[in-house]
């Protein structure tokens, strides 16, 4: 081989399936995980080095155009777990790489210089407050004066561009180099039995382990976390913590601020700008940040000195991507962990079947907090029968009498109801017509408020319809409740009392949460109306009664993993009731009180219904008893749909998997899309890869494939 016939492959980020070769550039070599960019099409594009590779002779490279790193952007452990992840849900390598860098990389932007580790004053503190003009004067009085040297993280967004303006005229000097720690504040608790057991085991795991810790809620996991990875942190080392949405849980990433100092943690999520997040980025690659709190993308940030991973809320579906790459974030973090062979930590009050399974068989250790940290014991779940009861605005009388006399006794009610708007749908009176989305197989959801019909699915708004399109009636109704309304009902029944509602259309930031949540720790007697918004980690010391509106909701879908996120849910939200010295309740309304699973529910613990579903799931040879992976496909007509699917079953490998369908699916319109799926089983993962493997590059080729939007989704989460 000589030099003529050395190509170097790129993972050109777009989403097609291949690697393209390039002519290497004449002088130095490149290294895996380099960012060029490549003339690409009429254009050019950013692309990822893969490596060398020899090529036929006869075929013309194109030279790549500009190298635009000095050193891979990833190391070579993350680089490991794009390319795993990339083959084991089948996406395009390109793809997943740009999915993997923050947005401005992925751009071909510089990685940035590193920022100042912080400020200090140069001159006289007292000239300095005279001299500083309106907004610098205070932002040098309440950061600078006090700390003297100011940590970068501690200052706000806003006030930096003046910081830098001040290091321009010499007020204040940037201090670059890193200080050494500051000391870590001890726990404030000491710990239980449980709690200390769980911590001494993690600290002394070494090497890749995988821990499940299930505690009740309320049991102390975050402080198990806290303590466990403490010494890691006295020695200079990085832990990386992901969580479902960090908006719900601001909590966490301020007690570990707290804890450890603010200069050590830093989150990560989408909320913030492209800048502020490369910046964290880059200052975790740096190793400048020791605990990098952060939903799913966080996974793939480099820490050169990772010594664990936690996933909080370990069963959460979020971790899950549900569009381009369907990676789940806690499987790779599994990946991850295994790659650069530390322990990590799944922590849940109601881990997912697939962990519990896991832990059974002795891949997962198993540590258990069983009782409340604090005093307060766990709440008692009642079930109230709907079939008889005199309902207000989806609320019984039962539940309705529950609320008066705890706000008489001064203390806080929560109702959860996962369904946002006034109502979820909108009929005629006249013939049943129900207001469907003109782009979706979904009824519209009336807003009241905006006074406008809109679909959950889509986006699509539209006014209250003068008659009904199929019988012209003028009789138009709403049909079942949504927070708005429930919110209205309480206003009605309970004028004196404040009540809040927490949903998407209520709060749209994470501010405006924090504020809600904020305010209700302050109040007593007071109503929190929402949804899944609620059930998420928050602590409400004063909320002694939770009463879950509408339970059946999750026994009727046709989503196999229904009944196990109506189990979680449930547990989580009642988990808010009675945290604090005053007992809690939990109602449950229910036109189904003899189901099982709610019979069970209502005993109060979470493994022995998780347990019967667990034997349901094995007997009927479904996840995580078998592998499982959907085709889906859409298109704006049907039979192109059909033609594909049927196509793709004719071509699938013998022996390995076992189809079902062409079966449309549980939505069988969205955005003006027909959809359809294949549900392709295995008995296990590796069979599954197998198959996939054999069967990608037949459906990549099929004719029918051409005229579809296609996806595979490996060990999918919403169905
Ligand atoms: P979880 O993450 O399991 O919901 P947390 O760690 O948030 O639980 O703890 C719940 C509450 O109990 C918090 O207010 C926390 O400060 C408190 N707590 C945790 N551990 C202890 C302990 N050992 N003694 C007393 N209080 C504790
Ligand atoms: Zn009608
Ligand atoms: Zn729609």
């Amino acid at each position: 081989m000589n030099a003529e016939n050395t190509c170097i492959q790129i993972a050109v980020m777009v989403p097609l399936r291949r690697i393209f070769s390039y002519a290497p550039p004449p002088e130095g070599r490149l290294q895996p995980g380099m960012r060029v960019r490549v003339p690409f099409g009429k254009g050019s594009r950013v692309g990822i080095v893969l490596g060398y590779a020899s090529c036929p002779p006869d075929v013309t490279l194109k030279p790549i155009g500009q190298v635009l790193d000095a050193h891979p952007v990833l190391p070579s452990a993350l680089q490991q777990l794009v390319q795993f992840g990339a083959a084991y849900y089948h996406h395009p390598i390109g793809d997943a790489w740009a999915t993997a860098l923050p947005t401005l990389l992925r751009q071909g932007r510089p990685l940035p210089e590193p920022a100042p580790q912080g400020y200090r004053l140069s001159i006289d503190e007292a000239q300095t407050a005279q001299r500083q003009p309106g907004k610098l004067q205070q932002a040098l009085r309440e950061h600078l004066i006090t700390h003297r040297v100011v940590h970068t993280t501690a200052i706000p967004k806003e006030l930096r561009a003046t910081l830098r303006q001040a290091v321009r005229r010499g007020w204040i000097e940037a201090v670059m180099e890193d200080t050494p720690p500051t000391q870590v504040a001890p726990s404030p608790h000491c710990l239980n039995t449980e709690q200390a057991s769980a911590v001494t085991q993690l600290r002394m795991a070494r090497g890749f382990n995988a821990w499940l810790l299930e505690g009740v809620t309320g049991s102390g996991k975050t402080e198990v976390y806290l303590e466990a990875i403490r010494p890691h942190l006295e020695s200079g080392a990085q832990i990386l913590v992901l969580v479902p949405e960090i908006g719900l849980t601001p909590q966490l990433v301020e007690r570990c601020q707290m804890r450890f100092g603010a200069r050590r943690v830093a989150a990560l999520h989408s909320a913030q700008s492209d800048g502020e997040r490369l910046r964290i980025w880059a200052a975790a690659a740096a190793g400048r940040i020791q605990v990098i709190i952060g939903t799913r993308s966080a996974v793939f940030v480099p820490l050169p000195r990772l010594a664990m991973i936690v996933v909080d809320e370990e069963h959460d579906p979020s971790f899950k991507q549900q569009n381009g790459w369907h990676y789940s974030a806690r499987d790779l973090a599994i990946q991850r962990a295994r790659l650069e062979n530390i322990p990590i930590v799944l922590g849940s009050a109601t881990p997912s079947l697939e962990s519990l399974c896991n832990a059974q068989k002795g891949r997962y250790r198993h540590l258990q907090l069983r009782q409340r940290a604090t005093s307060a014991d766990l709440p008692v779940m009642t079930i109230v029968p709907l079939r008889r009861e005199n309902l207000q605005g989806g609320i019984s009388t039962t539940l309705l009498t529950a609320c008066k006399e705890t706000l008489e006794a001064g203390n806080q009610v929560l109702l959860f109801l996962n369904r946002r708007g006034y109502a979820p749908a909108v009929l005629c009176h006249d013939c049943g017509h129900v207001i469907q989305c003109p782009r979706c197989s979904a009824p519209m959801t009336w807003h009241r408020r905006q006074e406008r019909l809109r679909c959950h699915h889509c986006g699509h708004e539209s006014r209250w319809p003068q008659a009904c399109p199929a019988c012209h009636s003028t009789a138009l109704i709403t049909a079942g409740q949504g927070t708005e309304q429930l919110e209205e009902v309480l206003r009605q029944r309970f004028p004196q009392t404040p009540i809040w509602r927490i949903d998407r259309d209520a709060l749209h930031d994470r501010d405006s949460l924090a504020t809600a949540v904020a305010d209700i720790r302050q109040n007593r007697a007071a109503i929190l109306v929402g949804t899944q918004m609620l059930a998420k980690g928050h602590h409400f010391p004063a909320v002694t009664l939770v009463g879950i509106i509408n339970t059946d909701q999750g026994l009727f879908s046709a989503d196999f993993r229904a009944p196990e996120r109506l189990l979680q849910t449930v547990v989580q939200v009642a988990g808010r009731a009675g945290r604090e010295e005053r007992p809690g309740q939990v109602l449950l309304q229910t036109h189904l009180p003899e189901h099982p699973l709610l019979q069970s529910l209502a005993r109060g613990d979470y493994r022995p219904p998780a347990e019967a579903l667990l034997n349901e799931r094995r007997a009927a040879g479904l996840p995580p008893f078998a592998a499982l992976t959907l085709l889906r496909a859409e298109a704006h007509q049907r039979y192109r749909v059909d033609t594909f699917l049927s196509a793709a079953c004719q071509c699938v490998p013998p022996a390995l998997v076992e189809i079902s369908g062409p079966l449309p699916s549980l939505m069988e319109r969205r955005a003006g899309f027909e959809r359809a799926e294949l549900w392709v089983q295995a008995p296990n993962r590796t069979q599954m890869q197998k198959a996939l493997n054999l069967w990608l590059p037949q459906l990549a080729g099929l004719s029918s494939a051409r005229h579809v939007r296609w996806t595979l989704d490996v060990d999918p989460l919403l169905i």
